[in-house]
Formats: C-alpha cells, structure tokens, sequence
C-alpha cells in the first residue's frame, strides 16, 4: 500500500482542506502516516500571513526531504499561489500546486514519480474560482465545516485575497447536505469555517442567516459555532437568532484588529470602534454569558505608542472574554507595502511590535480568567471529547469553556451539565459531578 503524510500551516481552513485531501488520497488505495515517517508522497500545505509563517514553510519542506530522500514532495496552499517559484527553488520540491490545483491533484499529477523538474501547476486565482469543498474532524464529536472561501474586502495588512481569490461559498442546500453527513457520522458540533463567513451565500441569493435558520434544523447536529465574523456583517438579526436559536452557541469570534479608529482607517476595516463595542453590547444583552474572542493585530505602520494604548484600553473596557493578538508582518503586494507614504506612520522596530504583543497577551490571560472565574459554581452543557489526556477527559461549554474531569469512556460523545468547579490547570475549569447539577 502507498503511504502519504501530510504537514499543515496555518488557519482552520487549511486544516479542513487537507483533511479533505487525506480522504481522497485513502479512497486511491494509501496509507496515511504521521509527517516524518517513511512515505511515498508527502503534502504540504502552507500558509503566507506572516513572513514567520513562510519560513516555518520552508523548514518543513527541508524535514519532509529529509525524512523522504526518495519520496513525492507536493506543496501547496497559500504561500504556493502567491510565490510559486520561490518554493520550486527549495531542494528537493517536486510539484507547487496552486489555490485552484489544490482540489485537482490527482487530475494535475497523474502518478508521484519525481521529475528531472520540479512541476509548477498555479492558475491565475482572481476569478471564477470554484469553491472547493472541504471539512475536517477534531476527534470523535466536533467538525469544521468549510461554506464559504476567498475574501472581496481590501484590508491594507492583508494576501489572503490575493492567494484565495474573491469570495465565493458552498450553495445552501450542499451545506445542509453536509451537515447530514457529519450527523450520520456522530458529529456532536459543527464549526462554520471560512475566510469571511458574513459575505456567505451572495452569489446564489442566500445569507448566513438563512443558512444558519436552515442547520438549526439539522437532527442530530447538537451544536454549531460560527468561526470568525466581521462585525460590520454581524448584524443584529444574527445575535438574536443565535440567541433563539436551538443549537447555536453563545460564542463569537470577532476581528477588531485595532481599537484606535485611525488605524482602522489607514487598515481599510470597514467599521469603526463604537460599531465594534455595538456588537459586543448587543450579544451581551442578549446572552449575558457569551463568550467573545477578538483577534487583534500589533505594530501596523500607524499604530503610534498613543494608538496602541488606545486599543489596549478599549479592550480592557469591553466585556470579552479571549484575544488572539498577530504581530504586524510586512507581506509583499499588499496596500501596506505597495503605498507605505498613505499607511500614516513609520514600521514600528520589530522589537516594539513584540513588547505590544507581550502586553496585549496579558491582557488576553486577564479577561480570560475573569470571564472563566464568572462561570465558576454555574452549570453549563459540556460536549465530552473522546480522547483521553493523562487520565482526564476534556469538553467544552456551550459558551467555551474549556472543562475536564477524570476519564470515564461512556460519557465520550455525550452532552451533560455539570457545575463548573476550580482552576484544574491547562487553561481548564474542573467539572463537578453532573449528579449534583440540574441544568438551569
Ligand atoms: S476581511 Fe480583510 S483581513 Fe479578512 S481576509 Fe478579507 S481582506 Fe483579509
């Protein structure tokens, strides 16, 4: 049986897709193995939002040769699109497929015998691009499901558009096909994937609000999250299905990027700070224990010490409950580098933007465990995962909080309350004996 492995960088999205990828590859006859062991054919999937991100790419295509001297080396993804020649330079790379050509490996290379040259396959991505479907499982019980891919919006810092094309999304009723699937399958929950999930549906006459009325339909679907959304597309009518509905969860995940309204200019967002704090305040008043992640972005050309420290006190402000904070990277082709005289300020010293990242970090860790020490003696629904770490297992809460209690098989798959007790140690809150809780 022909072996193939697979190395992954980057967004859930790019998960989804290579997973997609390992099922196709299992149903032609090989045998998946763990990155680093022998294999016939290696896949890499990179990633282009940070120059860390593209080095990391090019350190792992060093391991799969390595560790595969005789081996296929196939790369794609987003660095693959955008910079296809650079990576066909790397020793030992044998085919760079593009955005497109990611879906149509086995049409585009026929067998994996290496050639004299390494094989580039990247079509233009701007237009007309299909979507390509893709999901994947994390565990037994909870599914990312991919419905929307690409981005039209322009934001100054960002290649995504470039290396995804405009955006484009699974038509509703394939979704829902989908969905049935995972259900089928004994998939708990759902995690709505995409690049910019509020633009779905545009091209076929839907919304995410209608997609989003028709999941909660699904039988056996028991949960879904919506991954990431802008807030100028998160409009009212979504919080308050989300807060009607029967399974979707009280947990956003927002872009804020910046709290200073200046460099959300100079960024291209197509919002402002009160819109942002609008949004949270609307969740909150319709589901006070929602949890609510922001991603937030240091050190952009515009961003002063003064409008740094803006966004630092407009987080400390808001009622949300984790940050993911990216450090500002100069990314060829964007606005940002193209015109650096329009972005409004010098690059901040590298070192600079690390200590803003320090300190945005440590916000997050504060309203992290004060949203945590909120949920404390309440009890909440927790979806039990089916792995077992060092003796315990691991779930969530409906409003994401991370929980454990010792391992007990037959709760695997299962949703219960529990009363959420102490600290436990890994980021987790320890669940109390469900028998002692009556779900409120
Ligand atoms: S919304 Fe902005 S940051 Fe997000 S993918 Fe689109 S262009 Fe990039």
């Amino acid at each position: 049986m022909p072996r193939v492995s697979f190395y992954t960088l980057g967004c859930k999205l790019n998960f989804a897709e290579t997973n997609t990828l390992q099922r196709d590859f299992e149903g032609r006859g090989f045998e998946a193995v763990p990155f680093g062991q022998a294999a016939d054919v290696t896949v890499v999937n990179t990633c282009t939002v940070t120059a860390e991100a593209e080095r990391k790419c090019r350190q792992v295509i060093r391991r799969a040769r390595r560790a595969n001297p005789d081996g296929f080396i196939v790369v794609t993804g987003c660095y693959a699109q955008l910079r296809p020649e650079e990576i066909a330079a790397i020793e030992g790379v044998d085919a760079v497929l593009g955005a497109r050509e990611k879906f149509r490996l086995f049409d585009v290379l026929d067998d994996f015998t290496r050639p004299e040259q390494t094989q580039i396959a990247v079509s233009c991505i701007d237009t007309d691009a299909p979507f390509g479907p893709a999901f994947s499982a994390s565990g037994r019980t909870r599914a990312f499901l991919k419905i929307q891919d690409g981005c039209d919006y322009t934001c100054s810092f960002c290649t995504i558009p470039r290396a995804r094309g405009a955006s484009r999304s699974q038509p509703l009723d394939a979704t829902l096909a989908q969905a049935r699937a995972l259900a089928a399958d004994g998939f708990r929950e759902i995690v709505l994937s995409g690049v910019n999930i509020g633009l779905y549906g545009q091209e076929h006459g839907v919304t995410l609000l209608d997609l989003l009325r028709e999941l909660d339909r699904v039988e056996g679907i028991e949960r879904y999250r919506i991954s990431s959304i802008e807030p100028n597309l998160l409009t009212d009518a979504i919080i308050d299905f989300v807060a009607g509905s029967r399974a979707f969860q009280p947990h956003f995940h927002i872009p804020l990027q910046s709290g200073d309204d200046a460099v959300l200019g100079k960024m291209r967002r197509r919002y402002r700070r009160h819109v942002y704090a609008g949004r949270v305040a609307r969740i909150k008043e319709r589901m006070p224990d929602a949890c609510i992640g922001v991603d937030v972005i240091v050190g952009f050309p515009a961003e002063t010490e003064a409008r740094f420290q803006n966004t630092v006190q407009f987080l400390d402000d808001l009622p949300v409950s984790y940050l993911h904070v990216f450090t500002y990277s100069e990314r060829p082709g964007t606005a940002a580098v193209e015109q650096p005289g329009r972005m409004g300020g010098a690059p901040v010293p590298v070192r600079e933007r690390s200590r803003r990242n320090r300190v945005l970090r440590a916000l997050s860790e504060k309203k992290q465990a004060a949203f945590y020490r909120s949920q404390q003696g309440r009890v909440r629904p927790v979806l039990w995962e089916a792995e077992e770490r060092d003796g315990a297992m691991l779930g969530f809460t409906d409003n994401y909080v991370r929980v454990q209690r010792p391992y007990d098989e037959a709760r695997a798959g299962r949703i219960e309350p529990v009363r959420l007790g102490p600290p436990a140690g890994g980021g987790t809150l320890l669940a109390e004996d469900p028998a002692l809780a009556v779900l409120g």
